[in-house]
């Protein structure tokens, strides 16, 4: 008997949404020695500071009382020195603010699930971009929401038209949720008018906007554009009175394994997210906070500038391998930053086709578009990383995959 017919009848509507990522599914089948990986958006473990991991673990286990202050549950909010130290990471960021603002999270996908359950009722309708990051999609599913389509860099919906759609889909515009530096997948940065622009459209309809840095630290060329939170903080004058709820994260400059990201918001926003943490999982591990606030502390610029040097190369491999292999009708982002190339093929090429065969044939995997569309379009798409593999992969890879293409 399938799942359908046994245990799908008793869940609950909001889990019939969480269906399995089509990403996760694919990764199994391209996880086969040989394959060179364009595919898992992840941080190349190489450049995880090992040995200082190993000496802060060693370190902070030999303090006194360290059972009781690192095994131990712990404040649901977060370590209060470790918020210091991001409070003061905001306020270089332009977001002045204090360590009730900030509530640690594990990892940033933490902070993103909590938001849809703060934030949505069933049916009423979050604005994202297309394509979008598909972990947001999936830690919103459960609040069951619907979605509409920001278009920040045009002009052309107004605040009406997405307060109508979202009263025929029976709710109402909830938030608006961007990835505004080096998105995941498409690469893409939103220019000054286009942030402006968002800011603007989240006033009119009176929502809170999420702001998700994950990658805002890796940028490799050009200087920094202000953050979402930073352009409403000046603009409202002050933290507690900005509507943008920013979501940040160890992840991409240290590693993912320890899990500790954060959200910073408005205090109130950050009380409520508290009361959610605590019935979701008390508090995050007070160790691992303990480790990253020491990491923090002795290197992160050192790491951010490490990380970057190593991807913008990686960037520069794949860039000049696109533009010496691919065939005429391909198109593809060129980022300033992050982890990931938006490539577009002609209108008859299947992405998610192409895959197959291009694991089968050639060994090489990527992403196949769609699943990045709330609405499901985008099958001529495909979301290239290059964190990951060698630049030696990259130049074999993007050969192969570029060969396949001009022979479809
Ligand atoms: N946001 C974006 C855009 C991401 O790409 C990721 C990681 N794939 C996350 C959030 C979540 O990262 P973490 O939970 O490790 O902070």
């Amino acid at each position: 008997m399938t799942e359908a017919q046994t245990w799908q009848p008793r869940y609950a509507s909001r889990s019939v949404r969480m269906e399995a990522s089509e990403i996760r599914e694919l990764l199994k089948v391209i996880a086969q020695p040989g394959v060179i990986s364009f595919a898992g958006g992840i941080p190349d473990p190489a450049l995880f500071p090992m040995e200082e991991v190993e000496t802060a673990f060693v370190d902070l286990l030999a303090l006194p009382n360290a059972g009781a202050r690192l095994l131990q549950y712990s404040v649901s909010e977060g370590d209060p020195d470790l918020r210091r130290w991001i409070a003061g990471y905001m306020a270089a960021k332009g977001v002045p603010c204090d360590i009730d603002n900030i509530l640690i999270t594990n990892g940033s996908q933490q902070g993103l699930e909590f938001l849809g359950r703060l934030l949505i009722s069933p049916r009423d309708t979050a604005l994202v971009l297309a394509p979008t990051y598909l972990g947001a999609l999936q830690a919103f599913a459960g609040a069951e929401p619907c979605y509409d389509i920001l278009t920040p860099e045009q002009t052309n919906r107004t605040a009406a038209s997405y307060r109508d759609a979202a009263a025929r889909s029976g709710g109402d515009v909830k938030f608006a949720y961007s990835v505004p530096d080096f998105a995941n997948p498409s690469g893409e940065t939103l220019s000054l008018a286009a942030r402006e622009r968002l800011l603007e459209l989240s006033r009119s309809l009176d929502i809170p906007l999420i702001e998700d840095a994950a990658y805002t630290d890796l940028r490799f060329d050009g200087d920094d554009l202000p953050g979402l939170q930073a352009l409403d903080v000046a603009a409202s004058g002050g933290i507690d009175r900005s509507r943008v709820i920013y979501c940040g994260t160890f992840s991409k400059i240290f590693m993912p394994g320890l899990r500790v990201g954060w959200v910073c918001a408005s205090r109130q926003i950050v009380a409520r997210l508290t009361l959610i943490k605590q019935a979701s999982d008390l508090n995050s591990s007070a160790l691992n906070q303990a480790i990253i606030r020491r990491l923090a502390e002795q290197c992160f610029d050192e790491q951010v500038q490490k990380v970057r040097a190593s991807y913008r190369a990686k960037r520069d491999r794949m860039l000049a391998a696109l533009r010496a292999h691919m065939p005429g009708g391909v198109s593809w982002s060129e980022p300033k930053g992050g982890m990931f190339i938006w490539v577009t093929l002609p209108s008859h090429i299947d992405a998610a086709d192409l895959l197959q065969r291009a694991v089968a044939e050639v060994g090489v995997a990527f992403v196949p578009g769609r699943a990045f569309f709330a609405a499901g379009e985008g099958s001529n798409t495909l979301r290239l990383s290059f964190s990951l593999p060698s630049v030696d992969e990259i130049d074999d890879g993007i050969a192969k995959l570029a060969r396949l293409i001009a022979a479809e």
